[in-house]
């Protein structure tokens, strides 16, 4: 079997500054996209060779799209370029010392190295909960989801016992940011339009989705009124929204709310936070609330060379106190900004400071519904804040390839309804649950 001690980098030497990108998501791409070949050498690692298109994740998860139409290989991104170089591979620390980053197969020295390695879901330190909770963060947890929802159907058409049908139809969303509340509305849309033709022998009025949020309103980075609006069309199609109600366990069976409520559920879905997927090696003082502090140039605290830019950077501007919000705006805006800069340093010029320009935010509720938060306070809602939606959407992914799959499977399900990828391909089973292993593997779907 191959070992890691058998693999290299294989990086080539090189004349040229070179670059350490860790990282290839919005900020990653957007830097290195904007950097010359011609002045640079270009490195990038990611643990994963694809650039994932996140907005769109829950899609995924709820068989609306399948994972290849929001991602794009990142291989296939940099074709073009010459002294490009991509390696998939962890990062696991960085050495500012000696300027070199380690990974799992080797070190590499840098003349700049770029931390672009984005978020990963915050448990807020309970381990039962990441146990056994369904995050939403990566492309392996929206199949996890798909496999698990559509499992839960089935199941719930063949168990005998009422109580655990409506667990098995009981779904639960932590989080009432965007992603909950897409999440929300999609399996909304699900049980009106999809499931009771799929499964005509299980009473869907029974399924509940539930959509729970810790703060005193939905979409809470968005404005009062789009978080009214949105809470007025989640309660219209039947999802039982709960704010201020925080979760205090979950162990696979039954959720238990601060005040004793409970719900019985197969399925928690934990939006609920996230935090900076952080690389070891970088001064303490540069670490603050699991972000790495920077300046306004990008530059983290204490170093010289080394950078930050998107999800994983905390960058405290008169303008935004507490860093800018976690959306893919920032990163692109920082990507674009330090490919600039990296070459005004090695030119010894003046770097310029990063200056936020915020171009709203939208969030997709259901069918025709979304809305909007635009600049000068503009808000819109309903038909023509979805048309914003699904153009963005569309004129953002990457790839001319997505644009056209999403496009057309958008137009496909505007007549039809309909949702191609209810396959279950992979079963999901929680790692600890040795019966359904043996049924699964029994039933040769393992
Ligand atoms: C479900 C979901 C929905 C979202 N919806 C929206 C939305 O509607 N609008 C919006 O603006 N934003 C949205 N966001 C947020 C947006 O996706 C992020 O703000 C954006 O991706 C941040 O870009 P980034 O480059 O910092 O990190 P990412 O895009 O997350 O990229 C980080 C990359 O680093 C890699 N990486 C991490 N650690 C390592 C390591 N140690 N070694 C090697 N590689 C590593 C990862 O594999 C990944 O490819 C959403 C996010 C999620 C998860």
């Amino acid at each position: 079997m191959l070992q890691y001690d058998q693999l290299s980098l294989n990086i080539p030497d090189t004349q040229k500054p070179r670059v350490v990108i860790i990282g290839g998501g919005f900020g990653g791409i957007n830097l290195a996209k904007k950097l010359k070949s011609k002045d640079f050498q270009i490195v990038m690692f990611d643990k994963q060779n694809y650039h994932g298109f996140w907005p769109l994740l829950y899609q995924v998860a709820t068989a609306g799209l399948e994972p290849d139409a929001i991602a794009e290989p990142l291989r296939k991104l940099f074709d073009d370029c010459d002294d490009f170089h991509f390696r998939l591979v962890k990062v696991t620390g960085v050495d500012t010392a000696l300027k070199q980053v380690k990974t799992l197969i080797g070190d590499l020295p840098y003349d700049y190295l770029v931390i672009a390695s984005g978020s990963k879901t915050n448990y807020f330190g309970n381990k039962q909960i990441q146990q056994n909770a369904f995050p939403m963060k990566q492309m392996t947890d929206a199949l996890n989801l798909r496999s698990q929802l559509l499992q839960s159907f089935e199941q719930a058409s063949m168990t005998k016992d009422p109580g655990m049908r409506q667990a098995l139809l009981n779904f639960v969303i932590v989080g009432g940011g965007p992603t909950g509340v897409e999440l929300a509305g999609s399996l909304a849309e699900m049980r009106k339009h999809v499931l009771p033709s799929d499964y005509p022998g299980l009473d869907f009025s029974l399924m509940n989705i539930y959509l729970v949020e810790g703060l005193d309103r939905v979409l809470p980075p968005m404005s009062p009124e789009a978080s009214a609006k949105t809470r007025q069309y989640l309660e219209k199609t039947g999802i039982q929204v709960k704010v201020k109600t925080m979760v205090e366990s979950y162990d696979g069976e039954t959720v238990t709310f601060k005040g004793g409520e409970q719900i019985r559920t197969q399925t928690l879905i934990w939006a609920a936070g996230v935090q900076g997927s952080l690389i070891d090696g970088l001064p303490a003082d540069a670490i603050e609330r699991s972000r790495i502090l920077v300046n306004e140039f990008s530059q983290v605290n204490g170093t010289q060379d080394v950078f930050a830019i998107g999800d994983v950077a905390l960058m405290k501007t008169p303008d935004y106190p507490n860093g800018h919000p976690g959306v893919a705006q920032p990163a692109i805006q920082q990507g674009a900004l330090l490919a600039k800069n990296l070459f005004r340093l090695s030119k010894q010029q003046v770097p310029e400071p990063f200056k936020y320009f915020d171009k709203g935010s939208l969030a997709i509720i259901g069918r025709y519904q979304a809305v909007a938060d635009l600049p000068k306070k503009l808000h819109l809602s309903g038909f023509v804040a979805w048309i914003a939606w699904l153009f963005v959407h569309i004129w953002y992914l990457i790839g001319f390839r997505s644009k056209l799959i999403v496009l057309s499977n958008w137009l496909y399900r505007f007549f039809t309804y309909d949702r191609g990828t209810r396959i279950i391909i992979r079963p999901h089973v929680r790692k600890d649950d040795t019966v359904a292993h043996e049924i699964l593997a029994k039933s040769e779907m393992l």
